[in-house]
């Protein structure tokens, strides 16, 4: 029997950016999936990025990860979203070349030092007590780890559903994992079920573009990592349709035979990426919903019309489908489809994402109660990270609210909890001029260097775009300053004054955004940046493990349960559980300032 210091669970986007945390540590690593070749793969839609989730992919390369190098190599359209908006709420969004992507994420896995990777089915975490020491497989086998972490995403008890026809599976065309479920509920955890779906893959052959919109990327692409200075794939556009009446007629006809208005799925869906039934019965009074043809690939001739998921009978899709403009003759590849799968509540782990009730075991992903590869991989990349620190006993590296996008992810799901997958947004944010895309690397540099996550080079990087900032900063603020003034008129871009003036100082797009932020919002920065400090008085303030509030008789009963089940491991988490009131926070303060005293 083999025994490694980690044991991943799962090879999608939370499985691969935790194995390779964990290998890249130096802790002999197992990533058990069951299919190899899908590693990595994209199991919806074929972009990364997005309102809310380019953030996170820029996090999880400041930390190390794969994900933003990988959506680079793989990038065939890039946009900037809300480029109009402030700097707080740009977000970065790539068409990627599915097969690239998923080729890029599966050599970095099957090359990495002290990695394994073994095709299985997991079926039995293995504890003795309350701690997590392996796992037993449906291929007979027994892997002991010192840690697991689970990601098994939409495929543990996953149930596809076409139509009224229903099948066991993790996503179409692959087994679902079944055991695992169980087996976590027996151990004390609960589970429940969630539901999302995604539409059908198009042929590109038999589709009328020319009555659509064409949508090309940004001629201006910035990648995603941070260590890249251009992509190389030439870019492909996407095209815009529109639903119509008829659409909907067919929709409203075929409802008998939907199994989310039939009764058949009763899982809460992703509630901001409805299916076309969702959109026609919600907003009866809308005529018309957008439809994004969406490329799989370079070469690649089919199409993912994103908008249009469904779980409608595949008869009723062609009709739905053929319906759109520019759809007519279109021949479907792949059905659309909606899937059921479980998910562990999160408010059972820390915010290391260790489970609370077994030492050893985290969870991240999907499986957590969250949808999205970005969030996946956000996840996933944390908790390899404390899985690994905790085998080499070593302290955990938790990111606060004020700090990460990340951050705010973890504590939302472990404090809040979630009934419906879980999707990061930019409104999640409290502090969201000071945790932006643009300065993920500031932010979160120095923490991945200190846990051994990146080398020196990157902090080098880093350095080096701080300096060219100050250095510009100095120029704008030669003479009497008049280059400062101009910029910090809203209108002035620090590239005009650089087209302009001969001498500006030549910047990267990042070194310009962070300049005209330090230059435009200094104001709000510096009154943000006191906000955090108060936040961050809050969450200093820690609560011991097993701190037993039954001894505080001026807290109710309901406050203790709720403190009880969540486990807060600062005040700050505290005062963020639905239902705790600032009485009670105050209350708390005075009862753990008091212990600090006598201990
Ligand atoms: P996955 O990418 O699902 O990877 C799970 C991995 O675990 C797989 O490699 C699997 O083989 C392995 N595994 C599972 N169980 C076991 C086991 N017992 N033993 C060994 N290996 C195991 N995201 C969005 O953002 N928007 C959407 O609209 C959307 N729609 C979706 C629709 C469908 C039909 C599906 C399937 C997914 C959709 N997603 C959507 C979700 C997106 O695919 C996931 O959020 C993301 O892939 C989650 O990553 P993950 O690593 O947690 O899990």
């Amino acid at each position: 029997m083999n025994k490694y210091d980690v044991i991943v669970v799962g090879g999608g986007h939370a499985g691969t950016e935790a194995a390779l945390a964990a290998s890249r540590l130096g802790l002999s690593t197992l990533l058990i999936t069951m299919n190899k070749g899908k590693i990595g793969y994209t199991s919806c839609n074929p972009s990364i990025g997005g309102v809310g989730k380019g953030q996170l992919v820029k996090e999880v390369d400041a930390l190390g990860g794969e994900m933003a190098l990988a959506a680079d190599a793989s990038c065939i359209q890039y946009r900037m979203l809300n480029s109009s908006k402030g700097y707080a709420a740009r977000s970065s969004r790539m068409q990627i070349d599915r097969k690239k992507y998923n080729e890029y994420i599966l050599d970095k896995v099957l090359l990495q030092e002290n990695l394994e990777v073994a095709e299985d089915e997991v079926k039995e975490v293995i504890t003795s007590g309350s701690v997590c020491e392996g796992v037993n497989t449906s291929g007979g086998k027994t892997y002991k780890a010192k840690c697991v972490v689970l990601t098994t995403g939409t495929f543990m008890n996953g149930t596809i559903h076409i139509g009224l026809e229903h099948s066991r599976g993790g996503r179409l065309g692959e087994e679902a994992s079944v055991g695992l479920s169980e087996n976590l509920k027996k151990i004390g955890f609960n589970v429940n079920s969630l539901k999302t779906g995604t539409p059908a893959r198009l042929e590109g052959k038999t589709i009328d573009f020319s009555k659509m919109i064409e949508q090309p990327g940004d001629e201006l692409i910035i990648p995603f990592s941070f260590l890249n200075e251009k992509v190389h794939l030439p870019q492909k556009s996407c095209f815009i349709t529109r639903t119509n009446e008829r659409t909907h007629e067919v929709i409203r006809k075929g409802l008998g035979s939907s199994p989310l208005y039939s009764g058949k799925i009763t899982s809460t869906g992703v509630r901001y990426c409805p299916s076309i039934e969702d959109k026609v019965m919600r907003f009866p009074d809308r005529d018309s919903h957008i439809v994004f043809l969406e490329p799989e690939g370079l070469e690649e001739e089919e199409y993912y019309p994103n908008g249009v998921s469904t779980s409608l009978p595949l008869s009723v899709q062609e009709e739905l489908y053929r319906s759109i403009p520019g759809l007519e003759e279109v021949k479907i590849n792949k059905p659309a489809y909606g899937i059921e799968y479980d998910y562990v509540d999160p408010t059972q782990l820390y915010p290391t994402l260790e489970a609370k009730i077994v030492s050893g075991l985290f969870i991240a992903g999907q499986i957590n109660g969250t949808t999205g590869y970005e969030e996946a991989a956000a996840l996933g990349l944390m908790a390899g990270l404390n899985a690994a620190r905790k085998a080499k006993g070593e302290g955990p590296v938790i990111l606060e609210r004020s700090q990460a996008y990340t951050g705010v992810l973890i504590d939302d799901l472990v404090t809040k909890g979630t009934k419906e997958p879980y999707r990061m947004f930019t409104s999640r944010v409290e502090y969201r001029i000071l945790i932006r895309e643009d300065n993920a690397d500031k932010r979160l540099s120095e923490v991945a260097y200190r846990a051994g996550l990146i080398g020196k080079d990157r902090l080098n990087i880093l350095k080096e775009k701080k300096e060219n900032v100050e250095k510009a900063f100095k120029w704008l603020s030669e003479g009497k300053g008049a280059n400062l003034k101009k910029l910090k008129d809203p209108q002035v871009s620090y590239e005009g004054i650089e087209r302009e003036e001969a001498g500006a100082p030549h910047l990267s797009y990042y070194e310009k955004v962070q300049l005209e932020v330090d230059v435009k919002y200094s104001g709000y920065i510096e009154r943000e940046i006191r906000k955090v400090k108060k936040f961050e008085d809050l969450e200093k303030v820690r609560i011991p493990e097993g701190y037993d509030y039954s001894v505080i008789p001026s807290l109710s009963n309901e406050i203790k349960e709720k403190l009880l089940q969540v486990k807060p491991v600062s005040l700050g988490q505290a005062s963020r559980v639905s239902g705790i009131t600032p009485a009670a926070i105050s209350v708390l303060l005075v009862k753990l300032k008091k212990d600090r005293e006598l201990s």
